[in-house]
């Protein structure tokens, strides 16, 4: 093959469309694709001849750099015109996956369930774009969680960069990503323990994709990526739809 300094590099191109199977993850949320969303895909050039593709939901992507004309997104022109208006709207409003603003998490951490009216909660429940229970009890404990998760994110989010990887490492989790990763791994950790290691192989980390953002209480389907042996990769087949997460530590 060439050389790898002489090997061509392309930008990155993207493409919208309607996920096909529900078997697709999103890279921002780290939640299901589920089928027939819109999804967003980046395309890059993969180890071999062949592409790779990241999806993330539309409200998941960033704005891609540079991109100015919605027909640089192939797909465009084959979905529904609502979606592709939805798609026009993204574009123009500077793209999804931003982070959410500390007066954002101030408030919805600073949230009294037990004064809020349901009327109020129902709005809150809407603009949270979460599921819960029709019960009032329910629709209570789906917004606890809400707010404990976003005071746990803004206290995360005021940290450096070094000290959340910092953090991470103390609790033997993965350390790469940009910073918004680095504070959802982190959050996660807080609200549902720690990733433990693969307990077929004992190698691997397992990661973890969950149906929906919020009532998961940390369970999802777990599988392992493998590891590296002495510069030699191992895979590793297990899966399971419970583990067993370990205690967080902040010190
Ligand atoms: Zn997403
Ligand atoms: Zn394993």
């Amino acid at each position: 093959g060439p050389h790898p300094a002489t090997k061509k590099f392309r930008m990155p191109g993207y493409c919208v469309e309607y996920a096909a199977s529900n078997r697709s993850t999103c890279k921002g949320c780290k939640t299901k694709i589920d089928k027939g969303e819109l999804r967003l895909g980046t395309i890059t050039p993969g180890p071999g001849d062949y592409d790779m593709t990241a999806w993330r939901h539309l409200m998941c992507q960033k704005h891609p750099k540079g991109m100015q004309d919605p027909n640089e997104l192939s797909g465009l022109g084959a979905l529904r015109p609502e979606d592709q208006k939805k798609v026009e709207e993204w574009l123009v409003s500077g793209g999804g996956g931003k982070k959410r603003s500390s007066d954002d998490l101030d408030s919805l951490a600073n949230m009294d369930t037990k004064k809020m009216k349901v009327k109020e909660m129902d709005a809150k429940i809407k603009e949270s774009g979460i599921q819960t229970g029709k019960s009032k009890k329910e629709k209570q404990e789906a917004l606890d969680e809400v707010a404990e998760r976003a005071a746990v994110e803004a206290k995360y989010s005021k940290l450096s960069v070094p000290q959340l990887k910092e953090l991470l490492a103390l609790n033997k989790q993965l350390k790469g990503g940009i910073k918004q990763e680095l504070v959802d791994r982190c959050v996660d950790g807080k609200m549902y323990g720690a990733l433990p290691r693969c307990p077929e192989c004992g190698g691997g980390l397992l990661r973890v994709v969950y149906t929906q953002k919020y009532g998961h209480g940390g369970q999802g389907t777990f599988s392992c990526p493998g590891f590296f042996d002495d510069d030699v990769f191992k895979r590793c087949p297990h899966t399971s739809n419970t583990a067993d997460r370990l205690p967080w530590h902040e010190s």
